[in-house]
């Protein structure tokens, strides 16, 4: 029995994927959702179903005033034997779990028919990039399933984003052992140029084959350079396109394969296999019509008419209605429902959407009348189909959109909101949206930072809609564009009200901080402290206090600062679990504490704040931590802890090539190693940073010149140069020079450098 559940287990894809995040470390059941875009709720279930099966472990952690659990993998791995008699699972803690052979059945044929000759070419080009082509239906996508069906398979949807293809081949590439694009995205790194590298590393290091499933409906522009750029790079991985048209990839040299119908062989056979009995001979006729076309000979097949009624003109249209009339009513209004979406649609979606009972039945009726496609356990018309399933449509298409609506928005996942909240831009329906922009201000913050471009895409289509509008400030905020942002909200200014008129008041306090107009940020704070007084409202109050406390901190006012922050802490404990939120508001108060030259109790709110991220595996925010705590060891004048905790910093931000953040923990490093007098290290580290700014103009990074000056003289070299130049490129960030002696001045005497 309990092998037989391991097995029913692992073969689920989403229990798979768990299992390859879980190997780097172990997770809280929260940051796996968000990794996996999935409901969290559906994470512990399976994460208890996993535990219970003995393949992984949960454990109760304490992080600040709450436990957590978390879970790691107990073994690493399953090993299925087939014996004589049964079949053994084995797992590496040496429990054995026994299942016997079931009665062997007859293996389930696919109904595949022909291309041998196409076969033979795409398993023999030794090319690296492979685009098959041709017209709707004609057997690219079921071709290359065929031939590569281990590969990571994309289909491009008009609706998909940049940012949400990458997502997916960061999970696919980290259960594949390469780590980096993954992390590098969930640290918050959205450089395209990064991107590309990492996609390319990570798909030549793990040879992966992928394959772009109907790129002729890709508008992402951002989707096809990553295409073109890897395409032109690749040595050793494969890449699969499938279009309509051939596409224009640059300079490749791909093997293209321009795919015709079956031939007449192939074509007969898959008709008969579909039941219908005719002569070769009168075939011949019906294939010269169809050329082969499997789609056609599909429908030919459930038409089956015979030759002499068959009007040659619009072929297949005619096949199509032909089959159409003989359709019961239960079977066209489901093809008509499938017929309103743009997307394969979950059976689970279709239950609830479909108002009659029979679903399951019309819809496996459908597919062996092959008019509907199936995969895994999506649904879908063939373009082709759905085409002409769209002119004859007389479905309300509010209606059933908005029960589709309803059904997204009771899935909680990132991925599902962005359909809902697509199809109720499309019906513009003025009150859907503004819910669903209300979910996204309390339980999906993250979206505009993990999934710009989708979001952008869906909100572009009704930009004159104030939540809109609104939300589109949102994005160019988080982009760095302060004055776009800025003007998008004041021209929403007096459109919104309730939760969404808080969060336009406290999003316009925190810019006009941002752009230093603390006049104006104080006039919205106030507005926003009596918003907040009257909402009984968390999330409200929260927002409130943030911007309180960056106020008073940017003011010096920093007791009134930490008295904020001490509510945020508060208030957000009695929220919803939000932990990166919630380590941040910790490292706040450190830094407060730091700002009032108080080291010791900045340094336990740092080491909470570790302690919390570790937690709930929160590699950036933890890496954060890490960084600060080297700078209050440094300031303690523990060099060596200011040291360790540096190196996981520096490591961590190269890694995800968060440069800026690398060049703030080499600097807190290498005075620490100064401090130690450990002048190698420090020259090491010193070139590092100027390597950096050399690249990307950070000035922080030009400090490694007067770092490295500093260690040349305590290897008794000549380091003036090197000062006199680190000097010199500080020159335009006076306030930053000085900082750089002033903490340099804690180690070394800073006052021979000046007297240079
Ligand atoms: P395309 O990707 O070119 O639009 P598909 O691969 O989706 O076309 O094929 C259209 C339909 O024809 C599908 O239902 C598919 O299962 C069927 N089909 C395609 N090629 C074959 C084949 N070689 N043998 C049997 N059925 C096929």
């Amino acid at each position: 029995m309990e092998a037989t559940s391991i097995i029913r287990t692992l073969s689920n894809e989403t229990n798979l994927q768990i299992l390859s995040i879980l190997r780097s470390g172990a997770f809280n059941p929260r940051e796996l959702a968000r990794i996996l875009q999935k409901d969290e709720s559906d994470i512990s279930r399976r994460l208890k179903l996993l535990e219970r099966l003995g393949i992984v472990e949960g454990r109760w952690i304490r992080a600040g005033r709450r436990n957590i659990k978390v879970y790691s993998l107990k073994v690493e791995e399953v090993r299925i034997s087939f014996e004589p008699g049964e079949v053994v699972i084995q797992t590496s803690k040496d429990e054995r779990y026994e299942i016997p052979v079931p009665e062997s059945k007859i293996p389930k044929v696919e109904s595949f028919f022909g291309r041998e000759e196409e076969i033979e070419l795409l398993t023999s080009t030794g090319k690296h990039v492979i685009v098959i082509y041709g017209i709707a239906g004609i057997g690219k996508t079921a071709l290359a399933a065929r031939v590569f069906g281990d590969a990571f398979w994309y289909q491009v949807n008009e609706a998909d984003s940049f940012d949400y293809f990458i997502w997916q081949i960061g999970l696919f590439l980290n259960s594949s052992g390469y780590p980096a694009l993954l992390e590098y995205l969930r640290g918050g790194g959205r450089e395209e140029r990064d991107i590309l590298e990492l996609v390319l590393d990570g798909i030549e290091s793990t040879c992966m084959k992928l394959v772009v499933d109907d790129l002729h409906k890709c508008t992402d522009e951002k989707i096809l350079r990553l295409l073109t750029f890897i395409a032109e790079r690749m040595k050793r991985g494969l890449l699969v396109v499938l279009s309509r048209e051939k596409p224009r990839l640059g300079i490749v040299d791909a093997a293209y394969l321009h795919l015709r119908g079956l031939d007449l062989k192939s074509s007969y056979s898959l008709i008969k296999s579909r039941g219908v009995k005719i002569d070769l001979t009168d075939f011949v006729d019906i294939y010269q019509l169809t050329m082969g076309h499997p789609l056609a000979l599909n429908l030919f097949a459930e038409a089956y008419i015979e030759k002499n009624e068959i009007r040659p003109e619009k072929f297949f249209d005619f096949l199509f209605w032909e089959v159409y009339q003989a359709l019961n009513g239960d079977e066209k209004l489901m093809l008509q429902i499938l017929g309103l979406f743009d997307e394969p649609v979950e059976y689970e979606a279709i239950k609830n959407i479909y108002p009659k009972k029979n679903a399951f039945a019309v819809l496996y009726s459908l597919l062996n009348k092959g008019l509907v496609e199936k995969r895994g356990e999506l649904y879908f018309l063939h373009d082709l189909l759905r085409n002409i399933v769209e002119e004859i449509q007389e479905v309300d298409e509010r209606e059933y959109c908005s029960r589709y609506i309803d059904y997204l928005t009771g899935k909680k996942t990132i991925r599902d909101f962005l359909r809902a909240l697509r199809y109720a831009v499309r019906l513009n329906d003025e009150s859907r949206i503004r819910e669903l922009i209300e979910l996204r201000l309390r339980k999906f913050k993250r979206i505009i930072q993990d999934f710009p471009d989708a979001y952008m895409k869906i909100l572009i289509q009704l930009s004159d809609n104030p939540h809109i509008k609104k939300e589109l400030g949102h994005i160019y905020f988080q982009k760095g564009f302060f004055e776009k942002a800025l003007r998008l909200w004041l021209e929403v200014e007096d459109k919104l009200e309730g939760i969404h008129r808080a969060d336009l008041i406290s999003s316009l306090a925190d810019v006009y901080m941002d752009i230093e107009n603390f006049d104006e940020a104080e006039k919205y704070l106030r507005e926003l402290e009596k918003i907040a007084r009257d909402a009984e409202d968390l999330e409200i109050k929260l927002w409130y206090y943030v911007e309180l406390t960056k106020f008073r901190y940017y003011m010096g006012d920093m007791e009134g600062a930490l008295e904020s922050a001490f509510k945020e802490l508060e208030i957000i404990r009695r929220m919803e679990p939000y932990p990166e939120l919630e380590s941040l508001i910790t490292l706040h108060i450190g830094d407060i504490y730091l700002g009032m030259e108080n080291p010791k109790k900045s340094l336990n709110y740092y080491l909470q704040a570790l302690r919390l991220s570790k937690a709930y595996n929160l590699p950036f925010m933890e890496h954060l931590s890490h960084m600060e705590l080297s700078k209050v060891y440094f300031t303690l004048e523990e060099y060596e802890k200011a040291v360790e905790h540096g190196k996981k910093a520096v490591e961590y931000y190269l890694m995800i090539r968060n440069y800026r953040r690398a060049a703030d923990a080499l600097a807190y490093r290498c005075v620490s190693y100064i401090g130690l007098n450990l002048p190698e290290e420090a020259e090491k580290d010193a070139e590092e940073m100027i390597k950096i700014a050399q690249s990307t103009d950070y000035p922080v990074g030009w400090a490694g010149y007067i770092f490295l000056g500093v260690a040349k003289m305590l290897k008794g070299e000549d380091g003036r140069e090197y000062v006199r130049r680190g000097r010199e490129k500080l020159k335009k960030h006076p306030w930053l020079y000085e900082a750089v002696l002033k903490e340099l001045g804690r180690v070394y005497r800073t006052g021979d450098l000046l007297a240079e």
